[in-house]
């Protein structure tokens, strides 16, 4: 899979992605991480990327004139034949955009994504979802945010990471990334994945009442040393007995009740 990120400050994702697990799965070929610079794709000679909101209001907006071509410039030519072409300008292929319903670009195996507060909040479910892609793009809003027309033109979804404002997309970015990297096969491995908190898991999904769903996380994990100060390991852990020990964890795994249609 690859998984691209347009955003103005790109050295952000520099540490992060190249680390740990992101890093070797990175090494092995599962992925690949594309960083681009929005600035690359302005059209003046300030290369300003941002400007004051249209109706007054404090801040700056993300333009989508730079935006625009920064997806052109990685969609496949067969992603994007439903564009008008780049000299005709970005006004002109909006305006088409307004008369013509179906102006969305043309893929099916890559998803673009706009990082923003009042997007719908991100889950394992949509991690799980979005690890069947070929392609992720994300669109990392800064300032007071992102021109509307890239959402409802550009982007096929706008997701956020909980009800609270961050400065910018990139840490939101990032987050969905790992997440949706970790379940690639070959990233870590399988058996680390069935038991864990939120795992897709039918036993997962026992309906209460009708409208409630509970959720299993993952039961208490401990390792070396068995005491650490005056505090011990659980006898159990340590008895060698897996029935026991596998009870033990089923008792202790915390649920979280959910219901329909909300998001914990
Ligand atoms: N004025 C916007 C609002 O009230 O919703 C907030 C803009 S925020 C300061 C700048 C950018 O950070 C957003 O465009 C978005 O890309 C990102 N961002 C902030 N909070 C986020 C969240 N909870 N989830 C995802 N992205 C977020």
């Amino acid at each position: 899979m690859k998984i691209t990120f347009l955003t103005i400050f790109p050295k952000i994702f520099d540490c992060y992605l190249n680390e740990s697990i992101l890093k070797r799965a990175q090494k092995k070929g599962l992925v690949k991480f594309g960083i681009v610079n929005i600035r690359d794709f302005t059209a003046d000679k300030h290369k300003s990327v941002d400007d004051k909101p249209y109706g007054g209001g404090p801040g700056m907006i993300l333009k989508i004139g730079p935006i625009y071509r920064a997806l052109r410039s990685i969609l496949k030519k067969s992603e994007i034949r439903n564009l008008v072409p780049t000299s005709v300008g970005i006004s002109a292929s909006l305006r088409k955009s307004e008369t013509n319903p179906k102006f969305k670009f043309q893929k099916s195996k890559t998803r673009i994504i706009l990082l923003s507060a009042k997007g719908k909040t991100f889950d394992q479910k949509m991690a799980g979802k979005f690890s069947k892609y070929k392609h992720l793009i994300f669109i990392c809003g800064r300032y007071e945010g992102v021109d509307e027309r890239v959402a409802k033109h550009l982007a096929d979804e706008e997701i956020s990471i909980g009800n609270y404002v961050l400065t910018g997309g990139e840490l939101p970015a990032m987050i969905i990334s790992d997440a949706i990297t970790r379940l690639m096969p070959g990233v870590i491995k399988t058996e680390s994945l069935k038991e864990e908190s939120f795992a897709i898991r039918p036993k997962n999904k026992l309906k209460i009442k009708n409208l409630k769903l509970k959720i299993v996380c993952e039961y208490p994990q401990y390792t070396r040393p068995e005491k650490f100060l005056n505090w011990q390991v659980p006898a159990i852990l340590l008895s060698g007995d897996h029935k026991k020990i596998s009870d033990w964890r089923k008792r202790h795994s915390r649920t979280k009740i959910q219901k329909q249609g909300e998001r914990i």
